[in-house]
């Protein structure tokens, strides 16, 4: 599925939409550039699950737990990871198994252990149809 945004206000929306609908159990993994709205993506998912305190990327820890919402919300964040065994030490398959909704930035850095059932969410530029413009690809594999 591929949708198209101009604005981070229409990526904030879908991304609140997919958070609205989003079931216990489901992991989005999320990759795209620097810049191209991944932080904007999670707090609209965010948003969709009920969440009101405000999303930052988790820089300084792996995982970042939510759990105000309709579902708990375990935000990854693993673009400074050396190597999986750092997701090891933390359980990460307590989150990915569980009983909340998860969304791993990076995902591409520990591809080995990401479940096989996923939802994979690419936000790429293309500046030829503007500045603002996003091409947000959502695939579910593993089902
Ligand atoms: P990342 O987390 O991927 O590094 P951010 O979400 O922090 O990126 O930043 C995205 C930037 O791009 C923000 O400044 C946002 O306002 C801007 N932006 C412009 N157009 C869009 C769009 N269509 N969708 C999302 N963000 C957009
Ligand atoms: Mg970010």
């Amino acid at each position: 599925m591929i949708y198209e945004t101009n604005s981070p206000e229409e990526t904030f929306a879908l991304a609140k939409q997919l958070g609205g609908a989003a079931q216990a159990g489901t992991v989005f993994t999320l990759t795209g550039d620097l810049g191209v709205g991944k932080t904007v993506f999670a707090q609209g998912l965010a948003d969709g699950l009920g969440i009101t305190e405000p999303i930052n990327s988790p820089t300084f820890t792996i995982v970042q737990v939510y759990e105000e919402g309709r579902l708990p919300f375990y935000h990854f964040d693993v673009y400074r990871i050396g190597d999986v065994e750092e997701m090891e030490e933390i359980g990460y398959e307590d989150y990915f198994y569980g009983d909340g909704v998860c969304l791993v930035e990076w995902a591409e850095l520990i591809g080995e252990i990401l479940p096989q059932r996923r939802t994979q969410i690419l936000i790429e530029k293309d500046l030829e149809k503007g500045f603002d413009y996003r091409r947000i690809t959502l695939e579910e594999v593993g089902n």
